[in-house]
């Protein structure tokens, strides 16, 4: 067994404490720690876990004498200094496999109820209203999905869309999986087709200087006015105003957002509208996508100890 010690600043799924301990790892579970605690109690560790929740900062960073891993039980790793962590040659992990199938599934669920505008049927039954002839929607069925972003999750929402019928087309800064292309019959666009073409504009990119505010007024005002936007990756890949305004107006039809540029999103005013749905960063929240992230953040810090 190893004896150093872990610091895990989140909730987290137990299986992670438990495959840790049994290698003889000493766990301090502390879910509800301040960055403050953290400040004071850094330097005593050898590994400090996080979800999404703590953010691991410079400052941090420069205490923690004895670090050597900086793990993150999910996928983006906007929460953590890299640069800071690269400079004192701390190993930072993420575990992007947990969060593919549950971000693309809770994807395909808010387009359907775009298309439907269930949330909306619902609000309008429990303040007794029976909306049936306002809520005449569309089908999946034939409509383009553009996706931005073709890595784990932007593949894997481009094959649950094409089982629907969907035509897809996709753009990313990389060169496409070719056999991914094959099997949904891609349609390989730059990203002003895709914007203008798509019925459902699904955004998978992480969040760098590059991709902050990808999706600008200038950018949705080449969308069709029906077009939905879909935003599940990080709150500020898309100009929350301009979204909000453009809504307003009915220069685009809907938009439904996980993610929000400043969380939590409580008295946001995109909740005046009704063509949007509004989700509190959900997108890895399943049993599955959890303990998937957890299962190898263990096997990875294991296999890094081990050398
Ligand atoms: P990934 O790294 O597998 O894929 C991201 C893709 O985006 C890559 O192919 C990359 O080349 C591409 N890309 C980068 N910059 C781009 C640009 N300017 N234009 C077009 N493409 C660009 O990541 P992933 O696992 O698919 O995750 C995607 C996003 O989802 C991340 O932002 C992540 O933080 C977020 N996420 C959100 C949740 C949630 O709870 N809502 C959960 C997991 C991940």
């Amino acid at each position: 067994g190893f004896d150093e010690s872990v610091l895990i600043c989140d909730e987290v799924d137990p299986i992670l404490n438990k495959i840790l301990q049994d290698n003889g790892l000493k766990i301090s579970y502390e879910p509800e720690i301040t960055p403050e605690q953290i400040l004071e109690k850094i330097s005593d560790y050898n590994i400090v876990i996080v979800r999404s929740r703590t953010t691991i900062t410079k400052e941090m960073i420069d205490k923690a004498d004895n670090c050597k891993i900086i793990a993150r039980v999910g996928v983006g790793l906007d929460n953590v200094d890299q640069e800071a962590a690269k400079a004192k040659n701390i190993r930072v992990i993420n575990a992007v496999e947990g969060a593919m199938n549950a971000v693309a599934e809770l994807v395909l669920g808010l387009m359907l109820s775009l298309a439907r505008q269930t949330a909306r049927g619902d609000r309008g039954i429990r303040n007794e209203q029976w909306l049936k002839k306002e809520l005449k929607g569309t089908e999946l069925a034939g409509k383009y999905l553009g996706i931005v972003g073709l890595g784990n999750i932007g593949k894997r929402l481009g094959r649950l869309a094409r089982a629907l019928n969907m035509n897809i087309i996709g753009y990313d800064v990389v060169p496409i999986d070719e056999e991914f292309s094959k099997e949904v019959g891609l349609m390989k666009a730059d990203l002003n087709t895709l914007l203008q073409s798509a019925d459902y504009v699904s955004i998978h990119v992480p969040l760098l200087d590059s991709t902050y505010h990808l999706l600008d007024a200038q950018k949705m005002s080449t969308m069709k006015k029906t077009a939905k936007i879909i935003n599940t990756s990080r709150g500020g890949v898309v100009d929350e105003d301009a979204l909000y305004d453009a809504l307003k107006n009915g220069t685009l039809g809907g938009a439904a957002l996980d993610v929000f540029e400043k969380e939590p999103a409580i008295g946001t005013k995109l909740a005046e509208l009704d063509n949007v749905i509004l989700t509190p960063h959900i997108g890895a929240q399943t049993k599955e996508a959890q303990s998937l992230a957890a299962n190898v953040i263990a096997e990875k810090i294991v296999q890094i100890l081990r050398g």
